[in-house]
């Protein structure tokens, strides 16, 4: 596998954190001597500080953090014609950002929570794949690159009081899937990861800061951690070219 991802160029959104972070320390593992790693995030401070702790055990990394919204098209434009030139050439995109604001049945869900989680979850990630994709399009072997799209159980198994995150979810793998049929005829893979409960920020982000709530998420459950998903997608992205992880479901066992 390591040879596979020699030399690529990855970028990795919502990377400050959790699932991203775990990803991007992932890959710096597996591929410590010859690899570029774009992060990217809000809190740029934080970005930094996951640089500096790539580059204090893989010195051979290369890493560009960007502070990113990925809300905002004119800042993904920006990002994308902003990368240094040895950045340029991307081969991996992980569209990880998200979020899930509050828990409430569907009629008091408040319309700016609704737009941030639509406008993040969903719409970050068809322009971030849309500002990419021409990169990968161009390339003289007729297109080549991977999107990997971290969706969420809860795109396949909606809760109560979860209706709008779990639509952008749902929303997502349907974009995926089309997608991915669209560029059937190119060596461009499309890859989705379906984490089930993992501990991260998300569910501080979820109870607006309130961490006694927010641990009462994983009662009776262990949950997964970062780690686990971030080998998940490193696994799918140093598969030979002929193989596509195409949705893969990780469940923390005795989820329900
Ligand atoms: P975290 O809250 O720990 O991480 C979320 C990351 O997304 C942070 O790095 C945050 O960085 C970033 N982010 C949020 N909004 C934006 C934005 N507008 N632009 C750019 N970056 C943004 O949660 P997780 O690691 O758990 O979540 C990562 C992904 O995994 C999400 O897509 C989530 O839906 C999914 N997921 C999580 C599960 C879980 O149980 N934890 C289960 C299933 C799926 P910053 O604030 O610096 O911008």
């Amino acid at each position: 596998m390591a040879q596979r991802l020699k030399g690529k160029t990855v970028v990795v959104t919502g990377a400050s954190s959790g699932i991203g972070k775990s990803v991007a320390l992932e890959f710096a593992r597996t591929q410590p001597d010859d690899l570029k790693l774009i992060i990217t995030a809000r809190r740029i401070d934080t970005l930094k500080e996951v640089a500096k702790e790539i580059n204090g055990f893989a010195k051979g990394v290369k890493v560009h953090p960007v502070k990113l919204d990925v809300s905002k098209p004119e800042e993904i434009q920006s990002f994308v014609g902003q990368l240094p030139d040895e950045f340029k050439e991307v081969d991996v995109l992980v569209n990880n950002a998200g979020l899930v604001k509050g828990v409430a049945q569907a009629p008091n869900i408040a319309s700016e929570d609704i737009d941030v989680m639509f406008s993040t979850n969903v719409t970050g990630l068809i322009n971030m794949t849309q500002a990419i994709l021409p990169i990968y399009k161009s390339r003289p072997d007729g297109g080549r690159g991977d999107i990997i799209n971290i969706g969420s159980i809860a795109g396949r198994e909606p809760y109560q009081g979860g209706s709008i995150y779990c639509a952008t979810k749902a929303a997502v793998r349907s974009f995926t899937d089309a997608l991915r049929k669209e560029l059937i005829a190119t060596r461009i893979r499309v890859i989705e990861v379906d984490p089930g409960q993992v501990e991260t920020e998300f569910s501080v982000v979820r109870f607006y800061g309130d961490k006694e709530k927010a641990k009462k998420v994983y009662e009776g459950v262990e949950p997964l951690t970062g780690d686990d998903i971030a080998e998940v997608v490193v696994f799918a992205a140093g598969r030979r070219e002929n193989v596509v992880l195409a949705d893969t479901l990780v469940y923390p066992n005795h989820q329900a």
